[in-house]
Parts: C-alpha cells; structure tokens; sequence
C-alpha cells in the first residue's frame, strides 16, 4: 500500500494533545522504481536511504518499492497512489505533453522533474548462437520486449514501429518482468531481450555471466531518425569490457532515467528529499556503479521536460546552481 500518511506519531499515541505540524508528525513517502536486479530500484533505496538518515530531524521517512517500471510509475503518480518515482525521460516528455502513449490520458500538467540520474541505453542481449548482431536481426527470432508499464515496452514499441516493423514480425513477443530475462534467455526460452538500463546492471551482468552473450549493435537508419526527431533520444556507447565477452565498445542509444514528482507533493518534502540527495552526493555516487559519473550540473536540467518542482528549485537556488 502506498498511501501517503501524516501520522502524528509517539505523543499522540501515548494520550498527549499535539498541535498539528509540531515536531511529532511524521510523513511517510514512497518511490516507485523498476526490477530488483535493474538500476532504478538501487536507485530509490539510494535516495531513500539518504533522506531516512536524516528522518529524526525534518520527519520524512522514504520507502521504495519495485515496481512494472516508468510508464506504471508515472501513471500511478498521477493516481496519487505514489508520491515520487524514477522514469525513462522519453515517457516523462509524453506524459506532461500528452503525446504518444498518453495521447488518451491527455497532458498531465501537475507532473514534476526533481532531476535526473543516469544514462540508459538500450541493451540487446542476444545469446550467441542465436546469430543476432543488430537490432535488425530480431526479427522472426523469440524476443523479451519488455514487461506492460515499463519504459522499456513502451520504447521498444516506438523503436520497433519507427523501423516499419510489428511484433508479428518476431517469432515470439515475451513480456516478462526484467529480473525474470536473463534465466529465459540462458535456458534457450528466448533468443534476447530488450531494455533501456544503466550500466553496469546487475541484470545484465548475471546474463553476460550465466551463459554466451553479444549485445547487439542498434546502429540503423531508423534509428539515426528518431534520434534527429525527439529530443530525448541520443545515440550512445555501453564500454567495451563492461560484462563478460563483449570487450568492444557496442553502439546503441537511448535515454535518460530522471526521477520525477507531481504538484501533489509539497514543496517541503521535495526539498527534503534533493537536499538528502545533494548534501550527500559523494556517499550517492558511491551507491551504485552507474551513478559514479553524474554531475550535479547536469543532474538539474539534461533529460527533464516537465518543470521542476518548486522544492527542487528552492534547494537549487540556496545552492547558487540557479
Ligand atoms: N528503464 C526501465 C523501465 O522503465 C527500468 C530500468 C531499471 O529497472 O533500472 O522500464
């Protein structure tokens, strides 16, 4: 359950009358992140476990749970059922624009950037004798598209179509959950999976090691289109050497991951919640490998579409970055 709740805490408990906003209130927050093994759930138990740190003094205690990944987590912001949530910036651009995939929704105007995290790139992890070495050579073979609310479903449905193709143009459409991909693809249930993660990634990792595996190259006109299109797409490199038996540089593109809040949110708890996150920034980017080169600079405008939130703006101004 994800509601938020103000729990005037102790006092209350023990009989005491305590004045409303007095230092007993506690407000509880939850982040909806993506798979166990991908990057965005290390990263809302990262942030959560900054701001917890500082719980006794400014009353926010942050939870972050798994979640189907962007597009459920921006849809369930919107529900008011989560209060912040990290989202692929392509499905931040749609959501507050009300374009492609929320098209039907309409703009969602009360979304908020907080700011962004990491690069995510689209990985194709193919097994090798599956012959697959570019995006091209999916097709007719058993393909894991991604789970429905995920970012990644979402954008390989984008990237897929840009190249004129549908998913009957595969053997087999797999949607299962991302932390369930790389056993299918080492057990022979599927040829590769598609997803947009930061690197390094656990997942990733546990496919390049379990069984032989090339990541494929996305290098393609359809691509270089859509990237000159929209202006969330960029092309982009995951390192030669980063997982086992891919030591060349592999060509792909992708997006950025951005955690992202809504007006429902007050400005309070936001502020709380990037001042956890700023004041600690050496600790952050040792939390996770993927965050080892994020600047601050970058973090408060590359990859957001939405406008900030105005907690977000408050501790960036203190901050002078404003
Ligand atoms: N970008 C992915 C999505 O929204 C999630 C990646 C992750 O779990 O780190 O579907």
């Amino acid at each position: 359950m994800t509601f938020k709740k103000i729990l005037v805490a102790t006092a209350a408990a023990a009989g005491f009358a305590v004045a409303a906003g007095s230092a007993g209130a506690v407000e509880f927050i939850t982040i909806g992140t993506g798979g166990v093994t991908g990057v965005y759930y290390p990263t809302g138990q990262s942030i959560c476990r900054l701001v917890n740190k500082g719980k006794s003094s400014h009353g926010v205690r942050c939870s972050a749970e798994s979640t189907g990944g962007s597009v459920y987590n921006i849809n369930t912001i919107r529900a008011g059922e989560l209060d912040m949530g990290v989202a692929q910036s392509d499905w931040q651009y749609h959501s507050y624009n009300g374009t492609s995939k929320f098209k039907d929704q309409g703009p969602y105007k009360e979304l908020r950037a907080v700011f962004s995290v990491h690069a995510e790139p689209v990985s194709i992890v193919a097994r090798n004798d599956s012959g697959i070495k570019t995006v091209a050579d999916l097709k007719d073979k058993r393909v894991n598209i991604g789970n429905p609310g995920s970012g990644t479903e979402a954008t390989w449905g984008v990237m897929w179509g840009a190249m004129g193709m549908q998913n009957s143009d595969l053997k087999l459409t797999a949607q299962m959950k991302s932390a369930e991909t790389p056993s299918a693809l080492c057990d022979n249930k599927i040829d590769a999976f598609f997803w947009l993660v930061g690197n390094p990634s656990a997942l990733n990792k546990e496919a390049a090691t379990t069984c032989d595996v090339t990541f494929a190259n996305l290098e393609h006109p359809a691509i270089a289109k859509l990237i000159a299109d929209n202006p969330f797409y960029r092309w982009a490199t995951i390192p030669g050497g980063m997982y086992r038996g891919n030591p060349n540089d592999i060509k792909t593109f992708g997006v950025g991951a951005t955690f992202v809040s809504s007006t429902r949110a007050s400005d309070k708890t936001v502020y709380e919640v990037v001042k956890a996150v700023f004041s600690n920034f050496k600790q952050f980017q040792k939390m996770h490998p993927a965050f080892g080169n994020l600047k601050e600079s970058e973090m408060i405008k590359d990859a957001l579409s939405a406008p900030l939130h105005g907690g977000a703006v408050k501790y960036y101004k203190e901050r002078g970055w404003m």
